[in-house]
């Protein structure tokens, strides 16, 4: 039973009217175990706490010096066991990894082995503060310095930044040492080149860390127009950010070119690496010329994300700008001791830029990307390689008979499959398909990105899922699919099945409301 409800909240929808259940209303919105849940506010009441406490006397005497609070502070109250079941019950109504399939393109969605989570909780690692001395951390400090060797030998690069906290901030600490580095030679660049295809965080950082941003165009088969980007190269270009496998799931095949040509015109090779999944273990992105590139730990290397976090993105870097990286870092003396550089050191490296975070970085991760790496070993990266490259090919040509798949024909997709929304039919577009999707219990795949697809859907299967999943997957995909090119009016209402129908997203973008009104009584 939900709480006595004050302000007149009522479930969205009462089962029997929208014409798509078999079964009665129910007097509470609830269905089943599947229940409704109304706000904090509509639910609490101002007299209610979870504690007990002993009653004020109000005429003690008070150390406030007039600043007591003179009215109610305007937070509800619930009991304990309402705190905890509320939560609970919002908790129950998000997707996660562990509930099902989760298609999201270029997010890498996968398993987060229960290996990691044991590991990360040892008391050594999880009980650590970042202020410990550092000879009662030698365990974690060993963590860092390790999972950051991994990383320059998967990358075959040979500077590595272990502090930046997600993909995004590793970007801006690959841009931020490319600007020391032209600084230092007193050579003031000012334009970063960007393909259209890229993840909008690369022209964001670019733009953040004060360079122009120049689009690249692509070539109808899906990668970087190398001839337009060697035509504008010149004085001015300070880098270009390239990511590959590029964001329409297809290998860059001219990066080495491409980092010739960029090198000879005095600029730096960025990489986004939020796609290394797809190559790790096969190419090392240092061998293709790259300067420096940002390894999503919570994609690749399967520490678990979404919700806004955690996240964590070391940056790994080329020998022409790990002078520049960042502070602090791990290095070992030659008694076998850790110890952490935390102030600039010209003489062991350089001209550091600075810092990204307060302290080292996410522990946490760490702690599971090392475990993940250690328990694979380097044959068993190579095989998530392989076996992701597999799974997207395979649901890439389970689709292309009746789904318009733009680069099909540039031959075998790379981790993720892209499709467009050409041939649907009566207005449906891929938004419905990924309504649609929700109705049949999956979470939709990335849709309308990359930009140069009309109505892109990218879905990224990971090699963590079975044949028995993707092809599950695969059936419901296929129907929701011809829905839409058989121009299925009811799809354009879907989600039927979820808590609150269809949510208008426009609005909920541009006129978000993030407090609660009191409704007039
Ligand atoms: C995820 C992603 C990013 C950003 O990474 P965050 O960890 O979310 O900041 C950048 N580029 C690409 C291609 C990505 O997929």
């Amino acid at each position: 039973m939900n709480a006595p409800n004050k302000s007149g909240w009522k479930p969205e929808m009462t089962l029997a009217e929208d014409g798509m259940h078999s079964g009665p209303a129910t007097t509470t919105g609830n269905r089943a175990l599947m229940l409704e849940e109304p706000l904090l506010f509509e639910i609490g009441r101002a007299d209610v706490t979870g504690v007990d406490l002993p009653a004020v006397d109000a005429n003690a005497p008070t150390r406030l010096g007039g600043l007591a609070r003179s009215e109610a502070i305007g937070l509800v109250g619930l009991t304990e066991p309402e705190t905890v079941r509320h939560y609970t019950r919002l908790s129950r109504q998000n997707y996660g990894i562990d509930l099902g399939f989760f298609p999201l393109g270029s997010c890498t969605m996968k398993h987060n082995p229960r290996l990691n989570e044991k590991v990360a909780r040892l008391p050594g690692f999880a009980d650590i503060h970042p202020l410990a001395p550092q000879n009662s951390v030698q365990g974690a400090l060993e963590v860092v310095a390790q999972l950051g060797e991994w990383l320059c030998k998967l990358t075959g690069m040979p500077g590595v930044a272990m502090s930046p906290k997600a993909g995004a901030h590793g970007e801006l600490c690959g841009i931020l040492a490319i600007r020391a580095a032209h600084e230092a030679r007193g050579d003031a660049r000012e334009v970063v080149l960007v393909p259209e295809s890229a993840h909008g965080t690369n022209p964001a950082t670019a733009a953040f860390a004060n360079y122009r941003v120049e689009d690249i165009p692509a070539t109808p088969e899906g990668r970087v127009d190398v001839a337009a980007l060697k035509a504008r190269l010149g004085p001015d270009v300070a880098a270009v950010m390239i990511t590959n496998p590029n964001t329409c799931g297809l290998f860059e095949k001219d990066f080495r070119e491409i980092a010739d040509a960029v090198h000879a015109a005095g600029g730096y090779v960025y990489c986004d690496g939020a796609n290394f999944n797809a190559i790790v273990g096969k190419v090392r992105p240092g061998d293709l010329g790259v300067d420096a590139m940002h390894i999503n730990l919570h994609k690749t290397f399967s520490t678990p994300h979404g919700g806004g976090g955690p996240g964590s993105g070391p940056v790994v870097f080329s020998e022409a700008l790990a002078p520049f990286a960042p502070l602090p870092f791990v290095r070992q003396d030659a008694e076998g001791t850790f110890y952490l550089v935390e102030e600039e050191n010209r003489e062991e490296r350089g001209p550091s830029f600075g810092r990204m975070t307060a302290f080292h970085g996410q522990m946490g991760m760490f702690t599971r990307a090392l475990t993940y790496m250690l328990s694979h070993g380097a044959d068993g990266l190579k095989q998530v390689a392989e076996d992701a490259v597999l799974n997207a090919n395979y649901i890439l040509r389970s689709m292309e008979d009746i789904l318009h798949a733009p680069f099909a024909a540039s031959g075998p997709c790379m981790h993720e499959a892209l499709f467009g929304d050409k041939d649907f039919t009566g207005g449906l577009s891929t938004l419905d398909v990924a309504k649609g999707l929700i109705d049949e219990g999956y979470h939709p795949m990335t849709v309308y990105f990359p930009l140069v697809v009309h109505g892109a859907m990218l879905v990224e299967p990971t090699e963590t899922e079975s044949k028995a999943a993707i092809d599950q997957f695969i059936t419901a995909f296929r129907a929701v699919v011809e829905r839409a090119l058989a121009g299925d009016e009811e799809l354009k209402q879907a989600p039927y099945y979820a808590p609150r129908r269809r949510l208008d997203e426009t609005q909920a973008a541009r006129k978000p409301v993030l407090s609660w009104q009191k409704p007039d009584d």
